[in-house]
């Protein structure tokens, strides 16, 4: 028996509880605990009840009250949708590692607010220690790397947003102090992008006393009154920043630009290859046409592992451009990783290695580290139980927000509280906890969670291999280099028309039949037609739709390995895809 695929089994608690004997003795544990803890830690204190006051029929009537409404709700919860087992294949969440339960179970019971360090005396200290774990596994340096846990990746979005638009505000906010105070007018694209070294420079050649940019600022005085200022001191209409997205984003980047205010027009979409990827050379256009429009970049994201169909930025190529244009024009562009969904594959970049990522994205995972920020979602392929997002920046400098402070004036060494640097204020430290327990004994590289991560990649291939073998209709979505599987059914030569109503049919009895959860995403002609273009050609089929309807699997359940629980599902799919394909639907 090959040992290494052996001790997964011990990290979840298998999709018949294979290992409920020893898990009901941990989590007894747990509870048995905190029993102990709060016996011992005042054992002089006065009890607050005794045997006759739990005999009485008001106590026992609101203990039956209890009990029966533990009853009801857990009843309900058998018709909840069973994420657990390998059937469920529909969404980006699984099975979760048991010592993500655990950790998560046994903080919640402690519950503490991880707002600040008064509120949470270990809650705080492990938050900081995940934080450093995850920064080590994304490649940056974790003495420098800071961050926190948030509720979810749209969170860790929107504090990235909020940084960058901190720092770019303050070389707004020179700018526009100069020009009025002074009449010095620099070039308004270069300025917004200048830099903190610049910025000192200017500042002390101008001698700036830094507290006075605050009547200067977007974000501390009024952002209309902002852009008349502006709008008269550079001579041009000053239309606010633009934020450079792939159009492959997840809704959270429309969110954020109307919640910072930026107006949605700007967000500027940058165009997808064929294979959905970010095109880096219209990247290169974009920051040229911010540059000729006077536009502020605010900042330009990468997506590593998108929401779609799994597809992973060349995030290398992104940092490349903005390396270059710091070293040809001084221009320090931020560089946002949204790897919500896909930050999990750089476990598998760490401790031996792995061959399952193609050259490319190993490349594009491992210049992460190179960004200024990076979105990580535990709640994902961490396999840790929602609701924890996570944002890391590179440095306590790429993390400074809030206050009018410069930063790289001030390096506060002692951690301060996080509430007054976080979006959200109170926050919980049970995903801190979950993903700490994961990190401490699965570990973030090939040996632990890594080698779970990439069996499912290697499944996802397995299940492809075998459905192409044998249903010549399912045409899958190339190039699906992780563990994400999109496909659609169509005959060759036929319409897309045709085979988006064929597609959206079998997906549909999908959804009636309660053995198997898969989900349906819908690619659009504007984001994706080069994408789509490429999927029909394939199949020697007409483009005469403006949408690309596929089924989408997500193959992060970790049984998938068993080659007894492939073979039977797999059977059991190709079963009914040809049943229904066969019957028009
Ligand atoms: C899931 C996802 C998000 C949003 O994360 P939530 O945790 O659902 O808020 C953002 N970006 C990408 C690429 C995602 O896959």
């Amino acid at each position: 028996m090959d040992q290494k695929s052996q001790a997964y089994k011990a990290y979840f608690l298998g999709p018949m509880a294979e290992n409920e004997a020893w898990v009901r003795g941990e989590f007894q544990g747990i509870l048995e605990h905190w029993f102990q803890w709060r016996k011992q830690l005042f054992p002089g204190d006065a009890r607050v009840s005794e045997k006759p006051e739990r005999r009485t029929p008001a106590y026992l009537e609101a203990r039956e009250r209890m009990i029966a409404g533990l009853e009801e709700l857990t009843e309900l919860l058998e018709g909840e949708v069973p994420k657990f087992t390998p059937r469920y294949i529909g969404h980006m969440v699984s099975e979760l590692t048991l010592p993500a339960l655990m950790g998560h179970f046994a903080m919640l019971l402690h519950n503490p607010n991880n707002t600040s360090r008064d509120a949470s005396r270990i809650g705080s200290v492990i938050e900081v220690e995940v934080i450093a774990m995850l920064a080590e596994m994304l490649g940056f340096d974790p003495s420098q790397a800071t961050g926190h846990i948030t509720g979810g990746g749209t969170v860790a979005n929107f504090e990235a947003v909020w940084r960058a638009r901190f720092r770019q505000d303050h070389w707004l906010s020179l700018m526009l102090y100069l020009a009025e105070k002074r009449n010095i007018t620099l070039d308004l694209f270069e300025g917004a992008h200048m830099g903190w070294q610049r910025f000192g420079e200017l500042l002390a050649e101008h001698e700036v006393p830094l507290d006075d940019l605050r009547e200067f600022s977007c974000v501390a005085t009024n952002p209309y009154e902002f852009g008349e200022r502006m709008t008269k001191a550079f001579g041009q209409p000053y239309r606010g920043p633009v934020m450079l997205v792939p159009e492959n984003k997840h809704f959270s980047w429309t969110k954020a630009t109307n919640i910072f205010g930026y107006g949605e027009h700007a967000f500027w979409p940058v165009p997808l290859d064929g294979q959905g990827k970010m095109d880096v050379a219209a990247l290169e256009l974009l920051i040229e046409q911010a540059k000729i429009e006077g536009r502020p970049i605010s900042m330009v994201v990468s997506v590593a592992g998108t929401t779609e169909t799994g597809e992973i930025d060349p995030v290398d190529q992104v940092q490349g451009i903005l390396n270059a244009a710091k070293r040809r024009h001084g221009w320090d562009i931020w560089h946002h990783v949204d790897a919500a969904y896909g930050g999990f594959l750089c476990s598998l970049l760490r401790g031996k290695p792995s061959s399952v990522l193609s050259v490319s994205n190993a490349a594009a995972l491992g210049a992460i580290g190179e960004a200024h920020s990076v979105t990580i979602d535990p709640h994902k392929l961490g396999y840790v139980p929602y609701s924890c997002g996570a944002i890391i920046t590179r440095n306590e400098q790429a993390y400074a927000v809030s206050s009018f402070k410069a930063p790289y004036l001030e390096r506060q060494l002692e951690v301060p509280d996080k509430w007054s640097t976080t979006l959200e204020g109170s926050r919980s430290a049970a995903g801190a906890a979950a993903t700490w327990l994961t990190g401490k004994t699965m570990g973030f590289d090939t040996a632990g969670l890594g080698g779970v991560i990439e069996e499912t990649i290697v499944a996802c291939r397995v299940f492809k291999k075998r459905v192409g073998a044998e249903l010549p209709f399912v045409r899958f979505l190339n190039p699906s280099e992780t563990n994400i599987l999109c496909y659609s059914l169509a005959e060759t030569g036929g319409s897309l028309k045709a085979s988006n109503a064929t597609t959206e049919a079998v997906f549909d009895r999908f959804v009636e039949c309660p053995d198997f959860s898969v989900s349906k995403t819908t690619l659009s002609n504007k984001a994706h037609r080069k994408v789509i273009d490429r999927h029909v050609k394939a199949f020697g089929g007409v483009v005469d739709d403006d949408r690309l309807v596929l089924i989408r699997c997500v193959f992060m359940n970790p049984f998938w390995r068993e080659t007894e629980v492939a073979d039977r599902l797999t059977g059991d799919i190709i079963r009914y895809l040809e049943a229904w394909y066969g019957s028009g639907a």
